[in-house]
């Protein structure tokens, strides 16, 4: 571990993406940095490992990128919640509401057994209705929910508030 690396200096800021108005926190940089990326994934599994996960379960599509590889690592299951229609088999869904509009996960209706440990993970947290869905929806098919992590934390929309499990964020901007 470098406790001195600084992880802010692989996101980049891009204004106006996807929409006019946005500013996007791409963390493509970080991705595509090895130096970075086993700083990044080294800190979130010493984070996650004390909640002793049974499975990661990642949103899709960036949550995937972090789930995956430290489920390998912790030795845990890895569970996607996807959009709709992606998945095979019976699914259960959750249609949550956004800023505009609304949204829908769905997971597989057996991805977990009753009482599993799972961590959800996704690469930034905004207003929190993304993480907190995810959290509802995993519960809605059993599973306990110990705990979430996102790599970017946008504390100034206070999502962190929508959730009643702990959150970890590996770095955060107003
Ligand atoms: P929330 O539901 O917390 O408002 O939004 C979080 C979701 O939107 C996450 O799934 C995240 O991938 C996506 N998202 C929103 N803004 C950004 C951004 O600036 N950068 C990235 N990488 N993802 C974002």
């Amino acid at each position: 571990e470098q406790p001195e690396f600084d992880l802010r200096n692989y996101i980049r800021n891009i204004p106006d993406f996807p929409k006019p108005g946005i500013l996007f926190h791409d963390i493509s940089p970080l991705l595509r940095n090895a130096d970075a990326w086993q700083v990044a994934t080294g800190r979130l599994a010493r984070v996650i490992a004390p909640w002793q996960p049974d499975i990661l379960a990642g949103i899709e599509s960036r949550g995937f990128l972090t789930a995956a590889p430290l489920a390998q690592r912790l030795g845990c299951g890895f569970v996607m919640l996807r959009k709709p229609g992606k998945l095979p088999g019976e699914t259960v869904s959750l249609d949550y509401g956004l800023e505009y509009g609304h949204d829908t996960l769905q997971i597989q209706v057996d991805a977990i057994k009753p009482g599993q440990r799972v961590v959800i993970l996704d690469d930034l947290l905004a207003t929190g209705g993304t993480l907190a869905a995810s959290v509802q929806l995993l519960r809605n098919v059993g599973a306990e929910v110990v705990g979430c992590s996102v790599m970017i934390e946008l504390t100034g929309l206070h999502g962190r508030d929508k959730l009643d499990i702990p959150l970890h964020s590996l770095i955060h901007y107003e």
